[in-house]
């Protein structure tokens, strides 16, 4: 198997390496310097495996995983980019550059869904517990501090803030205690997500640290564990031939062994993701331990916004022994005016892409907007009482019981976010709108107190 002899070492390219890419050189000079200015803005960060393994660069600019993984000019709006480029063009200072950036990055929207306010809980003196979510009942988000970044970073990412070094947009916590004196107060809790970045870039004896003390009688209620990462998809190596790989393979058998579920919940995009050898073998390696492997992804513009895409990337998950879980729509952040796709269009590709695939591979749910109140599914459009509408309802809510009711919109198909929805038939307010507000309401007077 390749790779296997020498295992290959990781090497990662940011912006200023842009001109150090083989392959980028192979394009037109006014191509790198809109990668420059657009990256001067949103965080860039590819490896060598990316570029020569996943990238078809006869594609290129088309190739779904270059529009992954490498900044295109339309990702700013003309003005913004106009005003980052006339400032590199004229070699402008450093700070100056830096300043006109950050202040492009705030008119981004670098928080969607009021994550900072929301979701972060408090102790008992009302401290916020740095690194923790917990939005739903039943599953606590934590971000090790270690893991705040990824092996490449996806053009859409919807936490791309956190990754151009403003330390009040980061949401890490690098105190296990934290995360294990919570839980042990919280006996409602039967999952924990460790999310990022990509947990995945941690060391096992990091990952090892957080998890490893779950498995105490005294965390009998954590059932799950989970383990958000697109390592899978950037840096297989991570599971197989990594100095660790033996350790973390052990760590995830102990804990499967200890009567838990692990899940990893593996972020892909594509099915050219699924097709290398060392992407295959990482993943027999992970089903070995007896982890479960759940797919999600957003539906993104430029990537695979395409039933044909959805439907081939489920059925190879599917024949991988992976679980399709959500498709997700792009988040309301960063560059998504480049990356959206209305929600009407989102529906008929995942409908289309369900069609051609089989029962197996129909455990995808979606397409889903996670939402401040929650995560709503678009179930579809239809008519109702003469009126055109949209499906929607909960698969996660604030309050459990807003769960799995069925609501309806306005029809509007150029609508790509739930707060460009109204309700349908001449309603003013959705049915968990007074609710929510309250709820709000009281989430952000703590915050503020
Ligand atoms: C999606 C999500 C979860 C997990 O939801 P499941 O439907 O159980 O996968 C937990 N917390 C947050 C904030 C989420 O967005
Ligand atoms: S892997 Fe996830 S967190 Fe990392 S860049 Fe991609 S979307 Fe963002």
């Amino acid at each position: 198997m390749k790779g296997q002899a020498s295992p290959p070492t990781f090497k990662v390219y940011t912006q200023r390496d842009l001109d150090r890419i083989p392959q980028l050189a192979a394009l037109p000079e006014a191509m790198r310097f809109e990668m420059k200015v657009v990256s001067t803005v949103l965080p860039f960060r590819v490896n060598q495996y990316v570029i020569d393994e996943l990238i078809d660069w006869r594609q290129v600019p088309a190739d779904p995983i270059f529009q992954l993984t490498f900044p295109q000019r339309g990702m700013l709006d003309p003005e913004h980019y106009e005003r980052i480029a006339a400032l590199l063009r004229a070699g402008a200072e450093k700070d100056e550059i830096a300043a006109a950036a950050d202040a492009v990055r705030h008119a981004l929207n670098p928080h969607p869904a009021d994550q900072m306010e929301m979701n972060m809980p408090r102790d008992e003196e009302g401290h916020r517990l740095d690194g923790i979510q917990h939005k739903y009942r039943e599953t606590v988000l934590f971000f090790p501090s270690q893991g705040q970044t990824c092996h490449a970073y996806c053009t859409f990412c919807f936490r791309w803030a956190q990754f151009v070094g403003d330390k009040e947009l980061r949401m890490a916590s690098s105190e296990a205690a934290v995360l294990h004196n919570y839980l042990r107060t919280h006996p409602e809790v039967t999952d924990v997500l460790f999310t990022g970045g990509d947990p995945m870039v941690m060391k096992t004896a990091h990952l090892q640290s957080y998890i490893e003390p779950l498995l105490a009688p005294e965390f009998e209620h954590i059932r799950s564990i989970r383990i958000g990462t697109k390592a899978l998809s950037f840096w297989p190596h991570r599971f197989v031939s990594a100095e660790d790989a033996e350790a973390l393979v052990a760590l995830l058998e102990r804990v499967v062994e200890a009567g838990k579920q692990v899940a990893l919940m593996a972020h892909y995009n594509h099915w050219k993701e699924l097709d290398t050898e060392v992407a295959q073998a990482a993943i027999h390696r992970l089903r070995s331990t007896g982890a479960v492997i759940r797919a999600q992804g957003p539906l993104v513009a430029h990537i695979n916004d395409d039933p044909a895409v959805w439907a081939r990337m489920w059925q190879k998950q599917v024949e991988l022994g992976i679980v399709p879980y959500y498709m997700f729509v792009e988040r309301d952040t960063g560059a998504r005016h480049y990356f959206e796709v209305p929600l009407v269009r989102a529906w008929e590709i995942y409908r289309e892409a369900m069609q051609q695939v089989s029962g197996l591979a129909r455990t995808a749910r979606g397409p889903s907007m996670s939402a401040s109140p929650g995560k709503v599914e678009i179930q579809g459009v239809t008519e109702v009482a003469g009126e055109k509408v949209i499906a929607l309802r909960f698969i996660q809510g604030r309050n459990p019981d807003w769960v799995q009711r069925p609501f309806f919109a306005r029809y509007d198909d150029q609508a790509t976010w739930l707060n460009h929805l109204k309700p349908a038939f001449g309603e003013e307010k959705w049915f968990w709108e007074d609710e929510y507000a309250a709820i709000r309401q009281a989430r952000l007077a703590a915050a503020r107190a």
